[in-house]
């Protein structure tokens, strides 16, 4: 049973690039440049648009976006990072990458989010960023933590690998904090494979982003391309995490189609909010504001949570889970020494949460199936 594979009826996540997008693709494999160029500028100045924010670089990964941040604000050995123990792990080991501290503090019962009136108690002399999570779409609570980042003297790094499309207090990523980090991973709301971003207000910062996007060298290959020779220099240790042309080619023209995407993630949430509304058994996080709508997660009780999703799988619906909380994965016990009880609410957070399918291309009729199956399992 543990290892048969099941026909699947509703996958868990279908991606949405169409014909344009590999018409785009097309055009980049027609030009002479495959690596950072003309797409990478293209992709760079549409998503700065959609967003609201100045200044967008293009990366790797979401991963290598929170690093790059990090650097750029001058955070390294000895230095701590406020975050949250509710998110996929890379939040965090980003954190060790710069050569700092992760400190987590405990979430929100209602939302997972991470609890602002937490973070003062663990602001030491050492600390220097705050690097919030908007959990599956949901904002977390910007105005507060710029209240506290203001009070502290400390900078601001968002998580938005769940949370391009979201607004909360008449806020938007990015608009209170240094960089905002998004995610075009394989499952995220908009996707090329592989592919990340910073996005910043201030010009200063960006430009150093960019330099150390590429090995901390002053000039890319399509900038020197068709000049006369010049030398270009290494100015600091930089890294290799620059989005190439293939990668942004693919997102370019799926951010027009983004609030189309987003509508129907909108009305597929509510479908399930209504249908589980009455179930007793089922919870899911409250929303505050408008939520990207990212992943659709359910709260079942800890001791049934992996029968449940067995159960989904039989019937054929893909399922995940987001997330067991980051301080309880093996080498957060076993090498930093965290007990799953340093954060009670996230640990109990994680031992009942199951991500249901969520993506635009999900039918009515998949929607009812997922349904049916979830009460009829649960109920
Ligand atoms: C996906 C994800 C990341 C990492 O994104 P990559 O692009 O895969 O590096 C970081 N944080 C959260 C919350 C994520 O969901």
């Amino acid at each position: 049973m543990k290892n048969s594979v099941h026909p699947r009826k509703v996958e868990f996540f279908r991606h949405n690039i169409e014909a344009e997008d590999i018409g785009r693709l097309q055009e980049v494999f027609d030009s002479i440049f495959l690596t950072t160029g003309s797409a990478t500028a293209e992709f760079e100045q549409k998503f700065a648009e959609y967003i609201g924010i100045s200044f967008v670089t293009g990366v790797t990964s979401c991963t290598a976006a929170l690093h790059l941040a990090l650097l750029a604000i001058g955070i390294g050995a000895g230095d701590e990072v406020i975050t949250t123990p509710m998110t996929f792990l890379a939040t965090a080991t980003a954190i060790l990458h710069a050569g700092a501290t992760p400190i987590f503090v405990d979430v929100e019962p209602e939302t997972g989010l991470i609890n602002p009136k937490k973070i003062p108690a663990v602001v030491t002399s050492r600390t220097k960023a705050i690097l919030p999570v908007h959990l599956y779409g949901a904002m977390a609570d910007m105005r507060s933590i710029r209240t506290i980042a203001d009070q502290y003297k400390l900078k601001i790094i968002e998580d938005c690998a769940h949370c391009i499309e979201g607004e909360r207090d008449g806020i938007r990523p990015g608009m209170l904090s240094d960089f905002a980090c998004y995610s075009f991973y394989a499952t995220k709301n908009l996707t090329c494979g592989e592919g990340g971003a910073v996005a910043t207000r201030h010009r200063l910062l960006n430009e150093r982003i960019r330099l150390l996007r590429l090995h901390g060298i002053n000039a890319d290959a399509s900038t020197r391309y068709g000049l006369q020779y010049r030398h270009w220099d290494m100015e600091v240790l930089g890294w290799k995490y620059n989005m190439d042309n293939i990668h942004a080619a693919l997102l370019i023209r799926q951010i027009a189609r983004l609030d189309g995407y987003w509508k129907r993630r909108e009305e597929i949430c509510q479908g399930y909010e209504r249908a589980f509304e009455k179930i007793p058994g089922i919870a899911f996080p409250k929303v505050p504001g408008k939520s990207a709508r990212h992943l659709q997660t359910l709260w079942v009780d800890a001791g049934r949570r992996d029968e449940v999703m067995w159960k989904l799988q039989q019937s054929g619906i893909g399922v995940g889970c987001n997330y067991r909380a980051v301080h309880t994965l093996k080498y957060f016990r076993e090498s930093l020494n965290f007990q799953p009880s340093d954060f009670p609410i996230a640990y109990e957070m994680g031992c009942r949460t199951l991500s249901i399918p969520l993506y635009p291309k999900l039918s009515n009729e998949e929607l009812d199936y997922v349904v049916e199956n979830i009460k009829k399992i649960v109920g």
